[in-house]
């Protein structure tokens, strides 16, 4: 038995930007995944939000601002 922890990540996807827990980004797969990433986005209303449009984000969702 090993006693490994298994401690949940926050990973950011590269391409899309999207946040994720432990979990790799469904449309681009985990090769893109970094932990390197800072800021934080929440976006609720994607056809209301400046944000959402200059950064192309089209889906509501938790994104980071930068990834390395
Ligand atoms: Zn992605």
């Amino acid at each position: 038995m090993a006693g490994k922890s298994t401690k949940k990540r926050t990973m950011a996807c590269k391409i899309c930007k999207k946040i994720y827990f432990d979990a790799a980004c469904p449309q681009h797969g985990d090769s893109h995944m970094s932990d390197d990433w800072f800021g934080f986005l929440i976006i609720n209303d994607t056809e209301n939000s400046v944000i959402a449009k200059t950064s192309g984000i089209k889906e509501s969702g938790r994104y980071a601002i930068k990834v390395r």
